[in-house]
């Protein structure tokens, strides 16, 4: 059962929310001292509402103390200062590791709290009855819940027992609302942990330079489904993922050129995605590298644009055809001017640039029509479809043609 902790020192305003929260929580528990509150045992499902402005200990001081407690429970912070101190303190919040659900600005609106409070509780509920199959999970359990913890020699081994397969996930035309493409998102079908996800995995590739051999995987395996659904008369688009470590080959264009040729692709029905991360070594041979691709007629896209610090730069030197805007903007432009004022100048500056923008995480109907608004070219997310089988994409894409 998940309880309520009201954290603020205002003893009226604690007083206030907790009868709000009333009609949504049974167990509510309020502090005006945040030291109190602290001695408390807390489990994964209670939610907190926090004050940042406290006089004994304050707000950050004790998200940092939640931390070092590892603290599963949702955080909800609150406080009278501007938005730009909320922001920042969830931002610290997430870094310490810990789950926070909003920020609120005083003074609170009670229907916007209970609607928040039983969003939350409706969504734990939702988790604890489903088997999510799409949703990623950093920590890997199996049936047993035994934690598993792949070595670099285990994924290896995955790659050459071909347990590495892909899902795709629809890119839509904001225009003509048309498949534009699909991007091949890679999972790990283990034998006895079951279906493991990119996050959880990736890093490990990346830092044991498995990397190298996992894209030559995840591009061959898309360039024969490719080949597969040309020989259906489909032709669909599809952009695969690489690492810093993909571009440091020079031999990587004419090994991917000969690749397509064997199976008689057009290679600008491939699009090679990279994160600005990813950009940041040894700039020459990736400028020389990324270059010759584009001369061989294969697109560029840069993924999770906005969370990078060489954004502006890398943009101008490299030859993108494609700007992805980072999700953690598109889920909160609706609700968050700043968010959504960093979306509109993103479409902007790609458009600027002759470059198709393609914003990911749309979630809903509501983000969709603002996107629209907004001129971007290509939009993706669970609001059209979570990553699917090649079966489930052919279907999905049948159901919305109506054939
Ligand atoms: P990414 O390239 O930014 O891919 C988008 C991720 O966001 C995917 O997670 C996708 O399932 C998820 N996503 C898409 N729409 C929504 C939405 O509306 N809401 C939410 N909450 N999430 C959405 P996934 O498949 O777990 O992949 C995570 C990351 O792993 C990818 O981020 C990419 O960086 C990496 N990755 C995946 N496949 C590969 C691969 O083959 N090679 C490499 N190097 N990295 C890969
Ligand atoms: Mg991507
Ligand atoms: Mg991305």
């Amino acid at each position: 059962m998940s309880k309520l902790f009201i954290v603020d020192d205002d003893l009226l305003t604690s007083e206030l929310l907790a009868s709000a929260a009333e009609i949504v929580f049974t167990e509510i528990a309020v502090f005006n001292d945040a030291r109190e509150f602290l001695e408390q045992s807390l489990s994964a499902d209670d939610i907190i509402l926090l004050d940042l402005q406290m006089p004994t200990l304050d707000g950050v001081e004790t998200i940092r103390k939640l931390s070092q407690k590892n603290c599963q429970a949702t955080l909800i912070l609150m406080s009278g200062y501007d938005a730009g101190v909320l922001r920042s303190a969830e931002e610290l919040a997430k870094d310490h590791g810990l789950t926070v659900a909003a920020n609120l600005s005083k003074p609170i609106g009670i229907k916007k709290l209970t609607d928040l409070l039983s969003g939350l509780l409706s969504k734990q509920d939702l988790n604890q009855s489903q088997n999510p199959t799409e949703i990623p999970s950093p920590s890997i359990t199996d049936e047993t819940n035994a934690p598993f913890t792949p070595t670099a020699d285990d994924l290896t081994r995955a790659i050459d027992e071909k347990q590495l397969l892909l899902y795709y996930q629809p890119q839509v035309d904001l225009t003509t609302n048309a498949l534009s493409g699909v991007e091949a998102l890679v999972r790990w079908q283990h034998p006895e942990h079951g279906m493991i996800y990119p996050d959880s995995f990736i890093p490990l590739a990346e830092q044991s330079g498995v990397i190298v051999r996992l894209t030559s995987a995840v591009i061959d395996m898309a360039v024969n489904q490719s080949a597969l659904w040309q020989a259906q008369g489909k032709h669909i688009k599809i952009s695969v993922n690489i690492s810093a470590q993909n571009i440091t080959s020079l031999l990587m264009p004419e090994q991917l050129k000969s690749l397509v040729k064997l199976n008689q692709l057009d290679p600008a029905m491939l699009m090679l995605e990279m994160t600005e991360s990813a950009l940041m070594g040894e700039i020459t041979t990736s400028l020389d590298i990324l270059t010759r691709l584009r001369l061989k007629g294969f697109q560029l896209s840069i993924d999770d644009f906005g969370t990078g610090f060489s954004s502006l730069s890398q943009l101008h030197r490299i030859p993108f055809t494609e700007l992805k805007v980072d999700q953690s903007f598109v889920m909160d432009m609706v609700n968050d001017p700043q968010s959504c004022a960093i979306v509109e100048t993103c479409i902007m500056l790609g458009h600027k640039l002759n470059m198709a923008v393609v914003a990911e995480g749309i979630e809903d109907a509501q983000t969709l029509k603002r996107l629209k608004q907004l001129n971007c070219d290509i939009g993706q997310g669970y609001h059209f479809a979570k990553p699917l089988s090649p079966e489930n994409l052919i279907k999905w894409q049948a159901n919305r043609e109506g054939v």
